[in-house]
């Protein structure tokens, strides 16, 4: 071993700043394999966020459950939207609907996906995981002696040294940013495509109905301008439909219909229901039965990208990035949390490598970025290039999503 493999000690300080989902599964996957890991997260609490979606986990659930220890594993249903369905292929699939006539336009199969609620998913992945809340990280100083830690900063004041540091702080990330040194090539940049949800409790059986009767996880509506998909979000009692939560979405190409004037809450929410007037059954019901003033949640956003470029910067293979972090990317094929946890088994790996089997870890980190920068790359550039067939009849089938499924991006 080289005095340069020092971050070969069998008990390295690992510091993931953002507890997302990347990061606590990461942190759970490095714990199993008997690492100690701290995380640190700009929130004040696991609840702080009032933010909320849903996820499709498909072809990455292996390795996803593969990094959980068996107790974490047992509580997934928690997170699973309807856990009660029962998951025949009919079920694990998504249907899309023609915007413009209202029949099917094609259905992807997902087998053995299950849709989750994030903020549930999360809840279940931050047990037995050891994270810092209120910590924004401001500052990362790796000096120059390539053994020596790495020195974060937070913006309370406080500040944490750690051998190894992985950057899971989402689409805007800091750890990313004084990667490049605040330079233009590594901030997020705009999409060109906006993404609504709405959530919202009819307790209204019948209205629920509508939404199940298309598919009872989820659908999706293409060609029209604005692409929309409905979907269940949350069961209180299987039984009892009155009792379920759904979602509706929108993606919009921005400047066909005028900026939101906000991007959450009552008025986020009455500028979609003004300009989603046209859309096919039943998606439209969904929009017009979502009173202003009751508790329906909305959020309203630009969606964000960044292509990650290679050779990425990892100051001596002390510094690494995963997740949305690495490859923010549209949510078009369900892609972006696939790839995260990949990003999850391959950094737990190069630790391995490190600590058992000796390997430098400059050499480990340049093999991790450059795989990862490739994969994520590809899966940036496709997600575009879906938002822009989806929108029109003429295109959609020309969608990976019509050609090859939600299969993995490669
Ligand atoms: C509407 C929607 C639908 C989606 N659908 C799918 C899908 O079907 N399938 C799929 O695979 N993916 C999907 N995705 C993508 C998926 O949600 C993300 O890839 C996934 O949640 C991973 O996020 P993350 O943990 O990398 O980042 P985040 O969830 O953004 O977490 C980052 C964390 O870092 C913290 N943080 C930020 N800055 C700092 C700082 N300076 N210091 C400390 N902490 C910081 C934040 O507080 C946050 O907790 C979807 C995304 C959206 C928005």
């Amino acid at each position: 071993m080289t005095m340069s493999d020092a971050g070969a000690t069998k008990n390295p300080r690992i510091a993931i700043i953002g507890a997302g989902l990347t990061g606590l599964l990461t942190a759970h996957g490095l714990k199993k394999a008997g690492f100690t890991v701290t995380l640190y997260d700009a929130e004040t609490s696991l609840d702080a966020r009032p933010r909320d979606w849903t996820i499709v986990l498909h072809w990455a659930l292996p390795t996803f459950k593969k990094l959980l220890p068996a107790h974490i594993v047992d509580n997934l249903p928690r997170a699973i939207c309807n856990p009660h369905l029962d998951f025949t292929p009919e079920v694990e699939c998504l249907p899309a609907i023609n915007g413009k006539t209202g029949g099917p336009l094609f259905t992807s199969p997902m087998p053995g996906s299950r849709r989750v609620a994030r903020q549930r998913l999360r809840k279940v992945l931050a047990e037995g995981v050891d994270v810092q809340w209120g910590k924004r990280l401001v500052s990362m100083e790796a000096g120059a002696e390539k053994d020596g830690p790495v020195v974060l900063g937070f913006e309370d004041g406080c500040t944490v040294e750690a051998e190894y540091v992985l950057g899971t702080d989402g689409p805007g990330s800091k750890v990313r940013d004084l990667l490049f040194g605040g330079r233009e090539e590594g901030k997020v940049r705009p999409s060109g495509y906006m993404f609504g949800t709405v959530i919202v409790k009819h307790g209204d059986a019948e209205k629920v109905k509508a939404v199940v009767k298309a598919h009872p996880v989820a659908t999706v509506l293409m060609g029209t301008e604005s692409v929309g998909g409905i979907g269940v979000m949350y069961v209180d009692d299987p039984e009892d439909k009155s009792t379920w939560t759904t979602f509706w979405v929108k993606i919009w190409k921005r400047g066909v219909f005028p900026d939101p004037p906000a991007s959450q809450g009552k008025e986020a929410l009455e500028y979609l229901k003004e300009t989603t007037t046209n859309l096919v059954e039943p998606f439209q019901s969904q929009v017009d039965w979502t009173p202003v003033d009751g508790d329906a949640v909305c959020f309203i956003d630009e969606m964000k990208t960044w292509e990650p470029v290679s050779p990425l910067e990892s100051r001596s293979g002390r510094v690494a990035l995963a997740g949305d972090a690495a490859h923010p990317m549209l949510v078009y094929r369900g892609q972006g949390f696939q790839h995260a946890v990949l990003d999850a088994d391959n950094y737990v790996d190069s630790l391995i490598k490190i600590r058992d089997g000796g390997e430098a870890k400059e050499a480990v980190f340049a093999a991790y970025n450059e795989e990862m920068v490739e994969r994520g790359a590809k899966a940036v550039v496709q997600s575009l290039r879906e938002a822009e067939l989806s929108m029109d009849l003429e295109s959609v089938n020309k969608m990976l999503m019509v050609r090859q499924g939600h299969g993995k991006s490669t």
